[in-house]
């Protein structure tokens, strides 16, 4: 092409594509693109994202929001791609666990072939699950991990694993720049009040008063981030030479049982709530907690914000959530 016959570009922002961009992580990751001057396009099929998601982005000249769903191609022109689209609730990924298995890998072709024609970076919202119930821990991103690949929760975490696979390949067969970011449970505002995960679960009962859910004994472990570090994280990890592809562990490394956070839930909300003690789900991990020595020495990245800090600001959200 000459060029005179090239494209005429009139901005020079870079134009971000977020898929899963209406969901938790994405709508706070769409609102920092733009904070730091990109243009962005949210991808969503809106399954378990919202409008009302982005709601405060709409009227922003430089968002834009298109209704697509992952698992069909895409031809859109942009410089940059965060793959988000999946649900990761336990609750609404084994609500279509086919669809679910494909959105992770028909998901991941699609959009890594997009990559690999418009030649940009692609960053993808990998889990902690890949790691299954842990065998070791903390967990390093060398461990393999230890997944069921034929139980409830396998169509999420064995979908995450061969879409980190097909990254991989992508990256040797093709020389994609890829960036592969395992994310470990994350909260904040955004999040669904039906959403079925932990944190929501635990804050709605408490402020409606209602028994507050705790399966198994309690004692199994998780580690909560709050979800400006974890979107901090991904732009960080984003921003990278070619020559850093991840797989990199972004999590706060403070971990709690369940009991300790519905007790901290309670104490915070100043709920009347008792626990209601019901079945443990199968193959809920035991224990997690990330090792997060790669992401401070290639990111320089570090958590910021205390459980405590982080659940106050998600429980002033659902309040309004409630009474609205
Ligand atoms: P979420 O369910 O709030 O967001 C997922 C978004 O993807 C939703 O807006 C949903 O409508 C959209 N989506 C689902 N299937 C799609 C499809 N086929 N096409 C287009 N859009 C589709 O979940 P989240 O917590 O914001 O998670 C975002 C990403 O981060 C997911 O890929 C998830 O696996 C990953 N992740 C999240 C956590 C966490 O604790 N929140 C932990 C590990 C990994
Ligand atoms: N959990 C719970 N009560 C609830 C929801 C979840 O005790 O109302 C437990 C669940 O069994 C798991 C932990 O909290 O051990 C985290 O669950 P979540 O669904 O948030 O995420 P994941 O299991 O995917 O880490």
């Amino acid at each position: 092409m000459t060029s005179a016959a090239r494209p005429v570009r009139y901005s020079t922002k870079k134009r971000v594509l977020v898929t899963g961009g209406a969901g938790f992580i994405g709508s706070h990751l769409c609102a920092r693109l733009l904070e730091a001057g990109n243009q962005v396009l949210c991808v969503d099929n809106f399954f378990t994202g919202t409008r009302a998601n982005v709601g405060a982005l709409l009227g922003h000249p430089d968002f834009e929001l298109m209704r697509h769903d992952v698992t069909f191609p895409l031809f859109v022109e942009v410089d940059e791609i965060y793959n988000l689209a999946c649900p990761a609730s336990p609750v609404h990924y084994q609500f279509d666990p086919v669809q679910t298995t494909k959105t992770s890998v028909v998901g991941a072709v699609n959009m890594l072939g997009l990559a690999k024609r418009l030649r940009v970076p692609i960053l993808q919202a990998s889990t902690s699950e890949v790691y299954g119930d842990p065998a070791i821990h903390p967990q390093v991103e060398e461990y393999w991990g230890n997944v069921n690949p034929i139980g409830p929760r396998s169509c999420y975490d064995e979908g995450k694993r061969c879409a980190e696979t097909l990254f991989f390949d992508y990256r040797r067969q093709h020389n994609l720049k890829i960036k592969v970011a395992r994310i470990f449970n994350t909260y904040g505002p955004h999040m669904h009040p039906n959403d079925g995960r932990v944190v929501s679960n635990f804050i709605v009962q408490a402020l409606r008063g209602e028994d507050i859910t705790i399966y198994g004994d309690g004692q199994q472990t998780r580690s909560f981030c709050y979800v400006d570090d974890l979107v901090r994280g991904l732009m960080a990890l984003m921003a990278t030479g070619d020559d850093v592809t991840g797989p990199i562990n972004l999590g706060n490394p403070g971990e709690f049982t369940m009991l300790e956070l519905a007790q901290q839930v309670i104490e915070l909300t100043g709920s009347a709530s008792t626990l209601q003690f019901q079945p443990l789900p199968q193959d809920d991990p035991r224990q997690r907690q990330p090792n997060i020595e790669r992401a401070k020495a290639e990111l320089g990245w570090g958590v910021t914000v205390p459980l405590r800090e982080g659940l106050g600001q998600t429980i002033d959200y659902f309040r309004g959530v409630i009474a609205a």
